[in-house]
């Protein structure tokens, strides 16, 4: 049989049919070249032996050399455990198996001496190492081929089958022997000189053999700067045909709508930042080409606005434009802010959401197929198929890490020829990762706050606190100013969440009596009128406390609250939490964020506090947040799902070799834009195998 890195896995000397289910459904090892770049997590220096009387708690992997001095069988059935004494002469340790004892006792002996190897814990007192790696002195010393071993993961059905770490590095061992001379350089020979890397095979040998730290990292500079390089040229590529191919409306010049809106309307002076932002989308929109755009800006930096201006260029082009955002209460108030600036100008603007009446659809979808509707705002209703536009010619998405790629795609179809798009977020995102996810985008960044913002206060109480908190509440109320209160809801469908809610309301509503003070509620499981009731009373400051769940996280605008009290602030992320704090700070007044929580805290979440208390800086947030949870966790990537499956390289952790791989990426682009250079050919069969990989997956959801 040919072997290929197709083969499947079963056919590896030392697999068999049995061993290929597990690795199949325990790794996702299919195959030869699945095999391959299963890649070590870490490694361990294995010239470096431990005495027992020098082990702490917080070592890592250890090894030991010594001997057993006797076995014990502990306890019954299901509990039942087998516990070894081992000493090296300077203390003793205690081996424990839970599962295979039978093998443990008929394969390891007392009074040899083995080379014991694992994680030691502390537990009564006592040092111990759950199930270890045992190996006979001498015929460890013989394996050895270098003092850096492997460490590779595995799960606890794989060990209970004796598939460790250890067996893996020996499958490893023999898939080297027999693929060797089939793997293929995927980099051009060119390149891999330019940029001075290892080649392919080189670098696969010493991902699991490593036979000297810098070799290692060579190793893995070379497969993280491959991995990273060909997500960076495959977007750009993308980006490149896209702009070559789709024809984009022209939207020649700024007319009355944007000029009277300008001069006659707009309350406040632009600042730099977001003059500098229109003028970047004017330009797109007036060149020719389809605009993909993404706007980045921190809470409450302005982006409605810009969204809005843009929106009048079209509608001074004949076309229509729609705004869509995630949530009602978003619509509702980009509808009343709009509309109400542009009240007068003759421009007509309608709302369409889940909760618009049947009677008024048929009139909406009317003008809106007719043209005599130019601006739409609305939700998810937007892209059903019965609303169908005019012509439209921009569509702008709001907080569009909320949306999904496909819903997005939908919009994108309502005509023949696709309108301008312009994505916008408030939760910004670290620079790798707005790279690798919006990587075939054009950014803009407000990167700048209207003036006379004064920095949100921050403070962290835990709940003995109350008392300050209702203080300051009290005086903010005094001073004429509203104050948020808002409880986590993780799972709408939580009775639990629903009961803190409703506590938390009751205990509010005490101190808070009526009819000095007026609170209402607004949570997702009510009504939307009861919901639009609550926020009018409100938004028209005849409440001074709402009590909420996050369905407040995501833009609402009442510049007269000052007050944002977070009820179990360590069970929110980073980012729904900075969210939840830009509500405030709206206005010339001084605001302030209370972050209630329990006493105990993780590290997490106490590192999430603190970074709270630290900073007002979103993008800065973004980077801890990164740095916390991992590129793949972190909000904005969690609906549209992170598109590349990294081996190796990390967005949190990689950022220069990033950086580099987009410059040279960028550079070949701009040399070969279709990539038909001759030594640029194993760049562009590897692009097309990325490509079909992605539809294929496409395809399956
Ligand atoms: P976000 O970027 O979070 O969507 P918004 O667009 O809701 O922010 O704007 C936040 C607030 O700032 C709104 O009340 C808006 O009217 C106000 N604002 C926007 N631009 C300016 C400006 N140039 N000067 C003063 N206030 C502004
Ligand atoms: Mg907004």
């Amino acid at each position: 049989m040919a072997i290929s890195l197709s083969t499947d896995i079963m056919y590896l000397a030392g697999v068999g049919p049995k061993r290929a289910e597990l690795l199949k459904a325990e790794l996702s090892i299919h195959t030869f070249g699945d095999l391959l770049y299963y890649f070590p997590f870490r490694y361990v220096d294995r010239s470096r032996f431990y005495k027992i009387s020098e082990i702490s708690e917080d070592l890592p992997y250890i090894q030991v050399v010594g001997k057993i001095v006797r076995f014990q069988e502990v306890g019954v059935g299901r509990k039942k455990r087998l516990t070894a004494i081992f000493t090296d002469g300077t203390g003793t340790l205690e081996l424990v198996w839970f599962k295979g004892l039978k093998w443990v006792v008929k394969s390891i002996k007392p009074n040899v001496t083995y080379v014991v190897f694992g994680k030691p814990n502390l537990f009564g007192g006592k040092f111990n190492i759950a199930h270890p790696e045992v190996e006979d002195y001498k015929s460890d010393q013989e394996n050895l081929g270098s003092a850096l071993q492997p460490v590779y993961n595995t799960t606890e059905k794989l060990k209970s089958s004796f598939v460790t770490s250890k067996t893996i590095l020996k499958l490893q061992q023999v898939l080297n022997g027999a693929i060797s001379d089939i793997v293929q350089e995927t980099l051009p020979p060119y390149l891999i000189e330019r940029v001075k890397l290892m080649t392919l095979r080189e670098a696969l040998c010493n991902i699991h053999f490593p036979s000297s730290v810098s070799l290692l990292k060579k190793a893995e500079a070379r497969l993280k700067f491959e991995e990273l390089f060909y997500v960076q040229l495959n977007l750009l590529y993308q980006k490149n045909t896209r702009y070559l191919k789709v024809q984009g409306n022209v939207f020649s010049q700024v007319g009355e709508a944007f000029n009277r809106f300008y001069a006659e309307k707009l309350p406040f002076a632009l600042t730099d930042a977001q003059k500098r932002v229109i003028k970047e989308i004017r330009r797109d929109m007036g060149s020719g080409k389809q605009m993909n755009r993404l706007l980045q800006g921190d809470v409450g930096s302005g982006k409605t606005l810009v969204a809005l201006m843009s929106m009048l260029i079209a509608v001074d082009n004949g076309y229509q434009a729609c705004i869509m955002a995630p949530t009602e209460i978003l619509a509702t108030q980009h509808y009343e802010t709009i509309s109400g600036m542009l009240h007068g100008l003759g421009i007509n603007v309608g709302l369409l959401t889940g909760s618009t009446k049947r009677s008024e659809r048929a009139p909406l979808h009317a003008q809106l197929e007719g043209g005599s509707m130019h601006l739409l705002i609305g939700t998810h209703a937007l892209i059903e198929d019965v609303v169908q536009f005019h012509n439209l010619g921009l569509v702008v998405i709001d907080e569009q890490q909320r949306f999904g790629v496909a819903q997005r795609a939908k919009l994108w179809q309502k005509n023949d020829k696709p309108p301008h798009v312009l994505v916008m977020t408030a939760t910004p995102i670290p620079r790798t990762l707005a790279m690798t996810i919006y990587g075939d985008l054009e950014v803009s960044v407000i990167d700048q706050m209207p003036p006379g913002r004064k920095p949100i206060k921050t403070i962290h109480y835990t709940d003995a606190k109350r008392n300050l908190v209702f203080g300051l509440m009290r005086e903010q109320i005094k001073q004429g100013r509203q104050v948020y209160v808002v409880y986590p809801l993780i799972n709408e469908s939580e009775k639990m969440d629903y009961k803190d809610l409703m506590d938390g309301y009751e205990s509010i509503a005490r101190a808070f009596p009526p009819p000095q003070y007026v609170t209402v509620v607004v949570h997702g499981k009510m009504k939307p009128q009861e919901k639009d009731e609550s926020m009018q009373l409100f938004a028209s400051g005849k409440a001074h406390i709402m009590v909420a769940t996050t369905v407040i996280e995501v833009g609402v605008n009442v510049p007269n609250a000052t007050v944002m009290v977070i009820e179990s602030a360590e069970r929110f992320g980073l980012s729904q939490l900075h969210q939840l704090r830009g509500r405030v700070g709206r206005g010339a007044d001084e605001s302030y964020c209370v972050l209630m929580s329990g006493v105990k805290l993780t590290n997490e979440s106490r590192k999430r506090m603190q970074t709270m208390v630290a900073t007002n800086d979103g993008f800065e947030i973004a980077e801890v947040d990164m740095q916390i949870r991992g590129p793949g966790d972190i909000e904005g990537t969690q609906q549209s799902g992170l598109p590349f499956d990294f081996k190796i390289a990390s967005l949190s952790k990689d950022g220069q070799i990033l950086q580099f791989a987009r410059q040279v990426a960028s550079d070949i682009i701009d040399e070969d834009k279709a990539l038909t250079n001759p030594k640029n050919q194993i760049l562009f069969r590897q692009i097309e195998q990325m490509t079909q990989e992605r539809i294929s997956f496409g395809q399956i959801s």
